[in-house]
């Protein structure tokens, strides 16, 4: 038995971008491991090399709801990982399809077609060098108004593996997540974040979602990096959104059905 309970995982990748699982297997194993939820969250439209198509999504959603069919006793979300692509904001999921999803999630990654050619200056730049060059003040506040703009305009449920390839000030970020009710993942496959941003974060109302990013079906609900970050900063479980018994109220209203008296 794990220190840890999951309501549900909320970002899993399958073979639609570059999970090794399909949907099926994945929520298989999510079933196996006792979650009352699982998120399938593919690499979203402008992801160079993995992302989803239109073909994609049409035949997702149809496994989604065999599986639905076959295994009514597993909640299975239609999700996405967006892709931040502009510096004023913008992700690449546009907003009137954004109610198409059960669950959003967004995230920063390098090899993905930005909004605008100035775009690749102003919030890509860096993290092509990232590691080499730290960020000056500037680029920093660069890219924490991009993603706080983000947040703002999209109705984004989970801000995937914050700080990976984009440094932002995560104190802001969780600011403006608490204020917009988007929660902030605590991954197992990237976590970059400092002791200090840890901190940060914890200095806001900010509430944390625990997600396996499982790439692999084996690593479907496996939390055990962040498991540890909970235990070094001695984080409230109260504050984890899908931790033992807790279960996420999401901006997409998704999980409202929980909620009703
Ligand atoms: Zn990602
Ligand atoms: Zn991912």
């Amino acid at each position: 038995m794990s220190e840890y309970q999951l309501f549900g995982d909320y970002h899993t990748h399958t073979t639609y971008s570059h999970g090794k699982g399909s949907v099926r297997d994945n929520v298989v194993r999510a079933k196996e491991l006792g979650l009352k939820q699982i998120a399938i969250s593919d690499h979203s439209l402008k992801h160079i090399v993995f992302g989803l198509t239109e073909k994609k999504i049409i035949n997702q959603l149809n496994d989604i709801e065999n599986c639905r069919k076959e295994f009514p006793d597993i909640d299975i979300l239609f999700g996405v990982e967006s892709n931040l692509i502009g510096s004023e904001g913008v992700i690449d999921i546009p907003k009137d399809r954004q109610k198409e999803f059960n669950i959003i999630l967004c995230g920063f990654h390098k090899p993905v077609r930005p909004d605008k050619l100035s775009d690749l200056k102003k919030i890509y730049m860096n993290s092509y060098f990232c590691g080499i060059f730290p960020p000056t003040k500037s680029v920093l506040k660069r890219h924490t108004h991009a993603l706080i703009e983000a947040v703002k305009n999209n109705t984004i449920d989970v801000l995937a593996h914050i700080n990976y390839s984009l440094k932002v000030n995560c104190g802001e970020v969780a600011k403006a997540c608490a204020d917009y009710g988007t929660f902030i993942e605590l991954s197992s496959r990237h976590l970059v974040t400092t002791d200090k941003d840890i901190e940060d974060m914890l200095k806001t109302d900010v509430k944390f979602i625990l997600n396996s990013d499982a790439h692999k079906v084996s690593n479907i609900g496996n939390c055990s990096m962040a498991w540890e970050i909970i235990k070094k900063f001695n984080i409230s479980h109260d504050r984890i959104v899908n931790l033992n018994g807790n279960i996420p109220k999401f901006r997409s209203g998704y999980n409202d059905k929980y909620f009703k008296n």
